[in-house]
C-alpha cells in the first residue's frame, strides 16, 4: 500500500443512547466525529487522516490474534492426531 495515498478510510456510525452518532473508522478505531445528524458526520470524516502509529498499533494487535490463533490450531491438531493413534 502507498503510504503517501492510502485507499479511504470508511466509517461505522454507532447510535448513542443520547440521540447523537459516532463516526468510527474502520482503520484506526477512533471515533472521528459525533453529532444529532447523521449526515453531518460526512464532512468531518472527509477530513479524517489516520494516525500512522495507531493504525500500526491495530495491524501489530491483528497480526498477533491471528499468529496465536494459528498457534492453538496447532496444539488442538496436535492432541487430536495423538489421540487418533
Ligand atoms: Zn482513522
Amino acid at each position: 500500500m502507498n503510504r503517501l495515498n492510502p485507499k479511504p478510510a470508511s466509517f461505522a456510525h454507532r447510535f448513542n443512547d443520547d440521540e447523537t452518532f459516532d463516526s468510527i473508522c474502520h482503520s484506526c478505531f477512533q471515533t472521528v466525529a459525533q453529532s444529532a445528524h447523521e449526515p453531518d458526520l460526512q464532512s468531518v470524516e472527509n477530513l479524517h487522516v489516520c494516525n500512522p502509529s495507531i493504525v500500526e498499533h491495530y495491524r501489530e494487535l491483528s497480526k498477533a490474534v491471528s499468529d496465536y490463533r494459528e498457534e492453538r490450531s496447532d496444539v488442538s491438531e496436535g492432541i487430536l492426531n495423538r489421540s487418533g493413534n
